[in-house]
């Protein structure tokens, strides 16, 4: 019998072992398509009894593209000084909260390019007005970069950033930013973004201080599969040691191939790496069914639309995820490298999960449940 296919077996038995990295190396390598998504989609019914998929009423506020980073596969950051940079008001942030509350709306994502021109004080400021403007949403703002540029700007440690931004009004960190947590790639494609401890030593700072984080992986940066299972193992060892310490670890973990259109990785600018570009919509079922295998100390896993499609999102969750995403409303950075859908309404996402065969739930940034009832459509 193929290794992967005894791999497979002891994932479905009563209590399956742990991956190695060299297990999950075989299941990338040799595993059967249907077989490995069949496993992930077992351990998902087992973890997540039950026949609901979730989702997640937001929006993405991208409030500045001034960026000093310059990462390769980005067609949305602008160097400071450029003709197209913009910075949102107080005011605009806060009108586009309006409208998500508008439509039962619970939480925003906001990230944006390392601004050397915005000091803390003025996210600090921004953090205060919102929490007081909007008391019921949930401001999970800025990935770990930015936490480090504003250290730099100010002086002083990330940790204290995050503690100030945190009494602040700051909900969470969301997990932008970790691309792929090998420091030959990110040289590569971002030779100026933190190394991968870099971010990890921020996220276990947010965790610290008990704020809702999630973690992300961008595929077909060039990277070999053992690197991907290296991201992967850095993401469960982070965990791993969260839960250890009894603080709350990441809610989730989403993956998603790279865009290619408008960036100088698309046009060729490969830096060191050498594997293929991009990943087709089998091979990130794969991924996810192998993240869902992988990752048995994190409870969700995200099916990503954006970048794959409704039709494929749909196919993540028969690959382990259990989360449809979020409606986002808005998402700038992404999309600027080629996706086709930068919103959902919340009937698309309803729909999505009820003709794949679910029941939706709408849930808060924390994954608790809100309500199984129909919700005000946003269209
Ligand atoms: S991905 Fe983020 S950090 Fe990198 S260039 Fe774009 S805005 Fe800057």
């Amino acid at each position: 019998m193929p290794r992967s296919t005894e791999i497979l077996e002891e994932q479905v038995s009563a209590f399956p072992p742990r991956l190695s990295q060299n297990d999950a190396l075989e299941l990338y390598r040799s595993s059967e398509y249907n077989d490995l998504l069949y496993v992930a989609n077992e351990r998902r019914r087992k973890l997540l009894p039950g026949n609901t998929v979730t989702y997640l009423v937001d929006r993405n506020i991208n409030y500045t593209n001034v960026c000093t980073i310059n990462c390769h596969f980005c067609s949305f950051y602008r160097p400071p000084g450029h003709s197209e940079t913009y910075t949102q008001s107080f005011i605009q942030i806060s009108d586009r909260i309006s409208e998500l509350e508008e439509i039962g709306g619970t939480r925003i994502l906001m990230q944006g390019g390392v601004n050397p021109d915005l000091g803390l004080d003025w996210y600090v400021e921004l953090l205060s007005n919102l929490r007081e403007r909007h008391p019921s949403i949930a401001l999970d703002c800025f990935s770990p970069i930015e936490i480090e540029g504003i250290a730099r700007v100010a002086g002083i440690s990330t940790m204290d950033v995050l503690s100030k931004l945190a009494d602040a009004g700051l909900h969470g960190l969301p997990g932008g930013g970790a691309e792929m947590l090998v420091d030959d790639v990110r040289k590569g494609v971002s030779p100026l973004k933190g190394s991968s401890e870099n971010w990890i030593q921020v996220m276990r700072e947010a965790q610290i201080l008990g704020l809702v984080t999630s973690a992300t992986n961008v595929i077909g940066l060039g990277e070999t599969i053992a690197q991907r299972v290296q991201h992967l193992d850095r993401i469960r060892m982070l965990q791993d040691e969260t839960m250890q310490s009894g603080n709350r670890g990441f809610t989730s973990f989403i993956s998603w191939p790279v865009m290619l259109e408008n960036n100088s990785l698309g046009r060729g600018n490969r830096g060191s790496n050498q594997f293929t570009l991009g990943a087709n919509a089998i091979e990130y079922l794969r991924h996810v069914a192998i993240s869902r295998l992988y990752l048995d100390n994190i409870l969700h896993i995200q099916a990503s639309w954006p970048t794959m499609g409704m039709d494929v999102a749909q196919m993540a969750l028969f690959a382990g995820a259990d989360d449809a995403g979020s409606t986002m409303m808005e998402e700038n950075v992404v999309s600027a490298s080629g996706t086709s859908k930068t919103e959902a309404s919340i009937d698309e996402l309803r729909t999505m999960i009820t003709t794949a065969g679910f029941v939706p739930v709408q849930r808060d940034s924390e994954y608790n449940m809100i309500s199984q009832i129909a919700t005000p459509s946003n269209q």
